[in-house]
């Protein structure tokens, strides 16, 4: 079957236009808009000349060492790194906090061979991003999840070292966010960083989507590389570092960490193979596309994006806080904003009344931690610089959709609607659905998440 190209662009084109906006600022969630569309052409044209080269090996692509060798000395630069800071390029965010977990697990069973067969310990906030349960459940980890302070959506910083005090030898990590996605708070990361430096435990930044932003934002406590006791850092790239999708960067203190994320073999009769990070054959095309943003954008640049998204942020915040029923989680440092009921505005209900709206905001299900406090039910949303040319529509909207549904009964559980929703796919009101998970224990949850992920992309009978 061949097909001529403009049908096939066409089709691609058609698909696209089905999907939610990218561009604009009305998806709240997912995609970082800064805005300036010379920005995408150049990115797009940076990709374009890189889609052919191979990253796996950059002895023999020196372009690629030569990029990847500017983003990290640029985030070396931006992060408070030193000399001893290096690190490499990464696919996302979750393959950069992997691959912090792994060096940490690592050094960990090195540092003494009795721990060759034994489990390290992952000390984590509940906030932490799943990324790390992700790493923990690839890497043969246990998970400690420390509930955070329920009014600021902070972590306990005296608690996660509690935490590896209680781990003792086996605590071989603890993470701390800048900030956390669900509630947009930077943890107390000088305080734990300590505590685990005294510890002699390594202790990861997850700044995946705060890297280029609180280095501008200004008011925020150290949180960075020039912190003592932080080993690692994870920065996207590809959030407000506005890069396309597909870049990260994951720092290390010291160049034997840095090496413990290596994977080296010579056991098989082809090439000899040495993976920096997870993939074999690399793209490089993201990597370029990051590089020439970065470039084009220059601290000014970056200054100015954060500088549009702060103002985008505070027009927003103070919508919600003049909005009866509503309220801001704990205290966000940055563009991320969790809004809960506070009183008689129902999250799941409100993303529902926003979508109405032409917003596409996220659902939180509420959390109840480790020691029993539970984290509310949120709408989360995630401001871009582009959000600034929109904020005021977007607080109309917002006090709208919270007259629409406030004093409305929260969406409830409903037990048949897992098997609804794999028979006939998600509906479009998302409350009813999202009230379901959040009640259902996760050993029914997680495996009916998986179905009707699975089904979405399950290509059906063949030749069907
Ligand atoms: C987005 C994010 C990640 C994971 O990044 P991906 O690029 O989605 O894989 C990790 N931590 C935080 C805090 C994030 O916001």
């Amino acid at each position: 079957m061949t097909r001529p190209a403009p049908e096939v662009l066409a089709e691609l084109a058609a698909l696209r236009d089905a999907d939610p906006p990218t561009h604009g600022g009305r998806v709240l969630a997912y995609v970082y808009d800064h805005g300036r569309p010379e920005l995408d052409r150049l990115a797009e044209q940076a990709a374009t000349a890189f889609l052919p080269v191979n990253g796996l090996d950059p002895t023999t692509f020196r372009s690629v060492a030569v990029l990847e060798r500017a983003l990290v000395a640029r985030g070396r630069a931006l992060l408070g790194g030193d000399d001893e800071v290096v690190g490499s390029v990464t696919s996302g965010g979750t393959e950069s906090c992997l691959l912090a977990v792994k060096a940490a697990r690592d050094l960990w069973r090195g540092a003494d061979p009795a721990r060759a067969v034994g489990r390290a310990v992952l000390v984590l906030p509940t906030t932490a991003h799943p990324a790390f349960h992700k790493a923990a459940a690839y890497l043969d980890l246990d998970v400690v999840a420390v509930p955070v302070d329920v009014a600021s959506g902070r972590a306990s910083a005296t608690g996660l070292l509690a935490a590896l005090d209680e781990a003792g030898e086996r605590a071989a990590l603890v993470v701390v966010s800048a900030p956390s996605y669900p509630f947009g708070v930077v943890d107390p990361v000088a305080e734990v960083a300590a505590g685990a430096a005294a510890r002699g435990v390594a202790c990861h930044v997850d700044a995946c989507i705060g890297a280029f932003v609180l280095p501008w934002w200004g008011d925020v406590e150290p949180w960075d590389l020039r912190v003592p006791g932080v080993t690692s850092l994870s920065a996207d790239l590809h959030k407000y570092g506005y890069a396309p999708k597909g870049a990260s960067l994951v720092l290390h203190r010291g160049r034997d960490r840095h090496r413990a994320q290596y994977f080296a073999t010579t056991a098989w009769p082809g090439y000899p193979v040495v993976n920096p990070t997870v993939l074999g054959s690399r793209a490089a095309g993201s990597m370029a596309a990051a590089w020439a943003v970065g470039e084009a954008l220059g601290d000014d640049g970056y200054a100015d994006l954060v500088s549009r998204t702060r103002t985008a942020t505070a027009t927003v915040r103070a919508a919600v806080d003049a909005c009866p029923g509503l309220r801001v989680v704990g205290e966000p440092t940055g563009p991320l904003l969790a809004v809960a009921d506070d009183g008689g505005v129902d999250p799941f209900r409100l993303v529902d009344a926003l979508r109405g709206h032409g917003w596409l905001a996220q659902c939180q299900p509420a959390m109840t931690q480790p020691d029993g406090t539970v984290l509310p039910r949120t709408a989360h949303l995630t401001l871009t610089a582009v959000t600034a040319d929109v904020a005021d529509t977007l607080a109309r909207d917002l006090r709208r959709a919270a007259d629409e549904v406030r004093g409305a009964v929260p969406a409830t559980p409903d037990p048949t609607l897992v098997e609804r929703v794999l028979t006939q796919g998600l509906p479009v009101e998302v409350a009813g659905v999202m009230a379901t998970l959040e009640a259902l224990p996760a050993e029914v949850v997680r495996p009916a998440l998986v179905a009707v992920l699975q089904a979405a992309i399950d290509p059906g009978p063949v030749g069907g």
